[in-house]
Parts: C-alpha cells; structure tokens; sequence
C-alpha cells in the first residue's frame, strides 16, 4: 500500500529524511516509533505530499506520490491532481483540528459535501453511521468545545473514515490527550484495524504497537534503525540506539 525506496527530505541545509526503506502492505498496522525530531511526523506528511520530498520515491497503492514519472524524470502533479490522491488518504493528527463552529456531525460530513458532492442528507446519515461507529451516537449535536479530548479525536477519526480512505495515517493520536482518555481513541483504532483498515501510527504506545501492529520500524536520525514484528523489535531491540531509547519510553 505505501512504498518508500531511499526518501530524502531536507528543510534548507538540513536533512530530516536521510534515506527511508520500507513497505506498508495492505490491511496492515504499521508502526513508526522514535526519539522526537527523528523525522517521523515529516515522513508521514511525504506521505501525502504535504511535505515534497527531494530524492527518492514514494508509492501509495502502487501510484507515485506528488509526481509523474517520464523517461526516467519526475514531473510534478498539479494541485488538483495531488488533491484526489489525498482524498483517499485519511489523516489524523495530535491536535484534533476540528472546525469549533460545526457540531460533530457536521465536522463529519464536511469534506463528503464539500469535496465529493454528496448530497446533505445521504452524508449526514453516513456520519451518524461513523459517529455510532466510534462511540459517539449520542454526540452527533455537540459542538468540539462540549466534547472531551478523546471524544474529539474520535470525531477526527470518524471525519477521515467519511471519505473513504485506503490508508489512514496517525501522527501520535493520543498524546494530547490525557491519561485516561487514551484508551477509547486505542478501542477506536483497535476496532478499525480489526476491520481491515491499513494503518501507518506514529506513536509512543508501545503497547498498542505490541498488541495491533503488524510491523514496526524505530526511526532516528532520519533513518529507520530497525524494523520487524513489533513485539521482536520491543521486546528484543538489536541496536544500542532502540535499546536506549526503549529503556527511556517503556
Ligand atoms: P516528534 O516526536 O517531536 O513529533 P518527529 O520525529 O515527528 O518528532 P519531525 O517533526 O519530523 O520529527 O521533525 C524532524 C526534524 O525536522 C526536526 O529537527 C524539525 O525541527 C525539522 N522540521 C520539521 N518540519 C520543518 C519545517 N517545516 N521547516 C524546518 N524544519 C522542520
Ligand atoms: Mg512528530
């Protein structure tokens, strides 16, 4: 589902992404965990082409990210090009970013009428759906501000899956929240990679990465270090550098 062969990233003079290797398959739960600044929240913005990246390529279900390849160059996408391949990638983000003016359904049913021209009252019956999906049946109404942290993630959640995604994208989904709102943002997750969903998380949980995913890579320095099965990787770290940083976060 996401291919990433040698993905260089750099801002001016400074390489964040020095290299990145790896394969996501389809249906999986694909972990990214490492120290803060290694690269990991720019990786997944190259995912979507928030971030272009300056050498190497990027795959999404076997389509190259942002560009056209021709005769061995690469040709930028235009706008409205790189915006329907995003349309098919859902991301959520620490912060919830829901629009405050808009009740939770009508954060959910937003981008279906706006972007894919659904009409009002078949998207507000599949965002009910989606809210009821993740819990939130009696939240439909509210307003982000009436609504905990963990109930506004999961309206994000619910917000992304309205499009329809193919690959959804976490960037350390529960670490604004607090403690004991954690659990019902990892349920929702829990839930959603049962049902088939491919999933790349950027997370401190470490155990949500034993327990859900599928594989795991521990990124530093703009590199992947290390990768495998999560529980191998966590529970029998290869590297002095994913040793020391384990030891710290576990
Ligand atoms: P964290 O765990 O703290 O979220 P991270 O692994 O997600 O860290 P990134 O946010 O990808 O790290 O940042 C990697 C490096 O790139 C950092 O040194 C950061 O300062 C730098 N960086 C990120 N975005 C930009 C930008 N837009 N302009 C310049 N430098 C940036
Ligand atoms: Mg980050």
């Amino acid at each position: 589902m996401v291919k990433s062969e040698a993905v260089h990233k750099s801002f001016g003079h400074v390489e964040v992404l020095k290299g990145i290797d790896l394969e996501v398959k389809t249906g999986e739960v694909f972990c990214i965990v490492g120290p803060s600044g290694s690269g990991k929240s720019t990786f997944l913005r190259c995912i979507n082409h928030l971030e272009k990246i300056n050498a190497g390529r990027l795959y999404v279900d076997g389509t190259l990210v942002g560009y056209r390849e021709k005769g061995g160059r690469l040709y930028e996408l235009r706008d409205r090009e790189v915006a329907a391949q995003r349309r098919d990638i859902g991301m959520v983000f620490q912060r919830f970013n829901l629009f405050p003016h808009m009740t939770a359904v009508e954060n959910v049913m937003e981008a279906p009428v706006q972007v894919k021209r659904t009409p009002r009252s078949e998207a507000r019956r599949r965002a009910t759906e989606l809210l009821d999906r993740v819990g939130l049946a009696d939240k439909v109404d509210s307003y982000p501000a009436q609504l905990s942290g963990g109930q506004q993630q999961r309206v994000a959640i619910a917000r992304a899956l309205a499009m329809d995604p193919k690959l959804m994208l976490f960037d350390e989904p529960t670490s604004a929240l607090d403690p004991e709102l954690v659990g019902e943002v990892l349920d929702v997750m829990k839930a959603l990679a049962r049902d088939g969903m491919t999933m790349v998380v950027v997370t401190h949980e470490m155990g949500f990465a034993r327990e859900v995913g599928d594989s795991l890579v521990f990124m530093d320095g703009g590199v992947v270090v290390e990768s495998g099965d999560p529980k191998d990787v966590l529970g029998n770290p290869q590297h002095e550098r994913t040793k020391s940083f384990l030891s710290k976060v576990l």
